[in-house]
């Protein structure tokens, strides 16, 4: 079984183990979010599998916001996406708000 950066990374390009930790990414904030950008980025990248429950996963205003997110070229709306089918693949409900 993949791990999530691992998805992220054959789904997107993206290797989410090379951020940055600039933080640049939290600068994008919606009332629909319980963690920020970056938690959920450290989330994938530890396989930690409650981010498919987050809804910041599943708020399309951070889905909006996430084109533009990053400073260092991740694809973080691509790496939502591929987060999100796999939340769907498993069965996994969103986090109950967006
Ligand atoms: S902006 Fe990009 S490099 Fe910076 S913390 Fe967010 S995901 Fe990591």
């Amino acid at each position: 079984m993949l791990t999530l950066h691992r998805l992220v990374q054959e789904k997107t390009g993206s290797r989410l183990q090379a951020c940055q930790g600039c933080l640049f990414c939290d600068s994008h904030t919606s009332a629909e979010m319980d963690i920020t950008i970056s938690a959920l980025v450290q989330m994938v990248i530890y396989n930690d599998f409650e981010v498919l429950t987050t809804r910041t996963l599943w708020s399309d205003a951070v889905l909006d916001g996430a084109r533009k997110a990053c400073t260092h070229g991740f694809n973080l709306h691509g790496a939502i996406l591929a987060l999100r089918e796999e939340a769907t693949r498993r069965g996994v409900t969103d986090g109950g708000g967006a």
